[in-house]
């Protein structure tokens, strides 16, 4: 292929697009087939394969100053880039947590990219897309409508813009403007022992540095200690600090476990904190009737941070910050630029809303994957999966609990289950061993993908199941398979 290359003819001037279009729409197709082959033969493949040391190799190649076509490179994919990903396509993938993706959302990728809107804003249709998701995201968790958002890379980012737009509105100065190196007191945040690790990235980026995210102790459920929270709290404010913000988890990473979101409102209402909520993937819960009770006081919070490349089961990349209080959102990052300056018609009209809301200025259209997906699928059919993925959770956890080989090392409130392979006469040390080799072996042999997680000194084996492709039976293959290489590897220590 000749793409990259001066058009034939007088004029020489180069162009990317490809210089015979039936030539690459033909390899275009081919590209859509053999994709849409490979994710409908999944299951006949193991959940993981070790790369083989040429191919790893393969990738420290020469800088390729002069271009070898579209055919060759995507050849090159096929036999080096296609077979070798880290296995979260397949139906017996449980690892830390990440979604499978799905054809569709594949396909509305394509559509988004090949139409490459720059999504600051704008008058134009895609920015429509992105404003109508907003809106259907706030409802979902019971937010009002006139709540504020924005779409971006993941869960991380949508929570560190949460706490971004907490500090500038209770910071109790203009925080924007004069930072936090003058000798203010100090700004405080407050979270369980179980937050995830983006609130100590985002407590350092903001410049509240790490010391200043309070990790209040859980109770046996991992759920934050309320009452340790408000001592918390009241002694830091004894001792001359400013108590700003209080993040509330919606499913933890370990466990799954949610906190108690009421209380965690009240307790923020009456002590004028702003409620951040990271419901990475718990938040998903409030999609489902039967599922929605445990997850009661997300729709109070001030803000909330989830994924839709988790448990909304879309391709990488997509997260949303919701914020209640419009104003506050824009507030923390709205600046004003010449060149960006509105306009009542002409393209600028509309602003840059989004770009207001976040740190990004060129962004993506990630909001058609949202669109389609909600619109194709039904919320109902999605909150479905969302209850099938808890079952099964729940399933694996009765298999667990009924094995005297197994042992179950947390509850499942969710779609988290932690357990390892047991036996009599052995400590916790020789069992955090075993267990952990199980893991090794189990991804090795290709047979499934759970992670890996320490509670309370007991290595487990840490199945995060937000997977639309699992049935039942790859959670009975998985226990059974613990079973079978526990045997083996305790036979080998005993
Ligand atoms: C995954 C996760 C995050 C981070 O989300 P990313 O999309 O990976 O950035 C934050 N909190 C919890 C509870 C998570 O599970």
């Amino acid at each position: 292929m000749s793409e990259g290359r001066p058009r034939e003819g007088g004029d020489a001037e180069a162009t990317l697009d490809p210089a015979d279009w039936a030539e690459f729409r033909a390899l275009a197709h081919r590209m859509v087939d053999d994709t849409l082959e490979e994710l409908a033969s999944l299951r006949e493949r193991p959940a993981w394969q070790p790369m083989p040391d040429d191919v790893r190799a393969s990738f420290r190649e020469p800088l390729p100053l002069g271009g070898e076509g579209s055919e060759s490179v995507y050849r090159q994919f096929t036999e080096r880039v296609r077979p070798y990903p880290n296995g979260n396509l397949h139906p017996r993938f449980w690892g830390w947590v990440q979604g499978n993706g799905t054809p569709l959302g594949m396909m509305a990728e394509m559509l988004a990219a090949a139409l490459n809107p720059h999504m600051a804003g704008f008058d134009q249709a895609p920015a429509l897309v992105e404003h109508q998701v907003i809106a259907w995201l706030a409802e979902l968790m019971g937010m009002p409508p006139e709540t504020s958002g924005v779409l971006v890379t993941g869960g991380t980012m949508a929570s560190t813009i949460g706490l971004a737009v907490a500090r500038h509105a209770r910071a109790g100065f203009d925080v924007r403007a004069e930072g936090l190196q003058g000798s203010r007191p100090r700004l405080l945040v407050y979270g369980s022992t179980e937050t995830h690790g983006w609130a100590r990235k985002a407590a350092e980026l903001l410049g509240l540095g790490s010391s200043a995210l309070r990790l209040v102790p859980v109770d046996a459920e991992y759920r934050i200690d309320v009452e340790a929270l408000r001592r918390a709290v009241a002694a830091d404010r004894a001792a001359g600090h400013r108590p700003f913000c209080v993040i509330g988890t919606a499913g933890t990473v370990n466990t799954g476990a949610t906190d108690d979101l009421r209380a965690l409102a009240a307790f923020c209402r009456e002590e004028g904190l702003w409620f951040h909520v990271d419901g990475a993937f718990g938040a998903l819960a409030a999609w489902s009737d039967a599922l929605r009770p445990i997850v009661a006081g997300i729709e109070e919070a001030d803000s909330v941070g989830f994924d839709l490349h988790k448990w909304g089961y879309l391709p990488f990349e997509v997260a949303c910050v919701l914020v209640r209080d419009p104003e506050a959102h824009r507030a923390a990052f709205a600046t004003t630029a010449s060149y960006l300056e509105g306009a009542e018609r002409g393209v600028i009209a509309g602003g840059i809303p989004f770009a207001e809301r976040g740190l990004d200025l060129t962004r993506g259209f990630k909001a058609l994957k949202v669109w389609m997906s909600l619109k194709a699928h039904g919320v109902r059919a999605i909150a479905r999966l969302i209850e099938q993925n808890v079952e099964q959770a729940r399933g694996l956890a009765d298999r667990v609990e009924q094995d005297p080989e197994l042992d179950l090392l947390a509850p499942v409130p969710l779609n988290v289950v932690c357990f390892r392979y047991t036996r009599a006469g052995l400590a916790d040390e020789a069992l955090n061993a075993i267990n952990r080799e199980i893991l090794i072996r189990l991804q090795e042999e290709g047979v499934a993908v759970p992670s890996g997680t320490t509670l309370a000194g007991r290595y487990a084996i840490r199945v995060a199941n937000v997977n639309h492709r699992s049935r039942r039976e790859d959670f009975a293959a998985l226990a059974d398979a613990v079973v079978r290489i526990g045997r083996e590897v305790g036979d080998a220590v005993a």
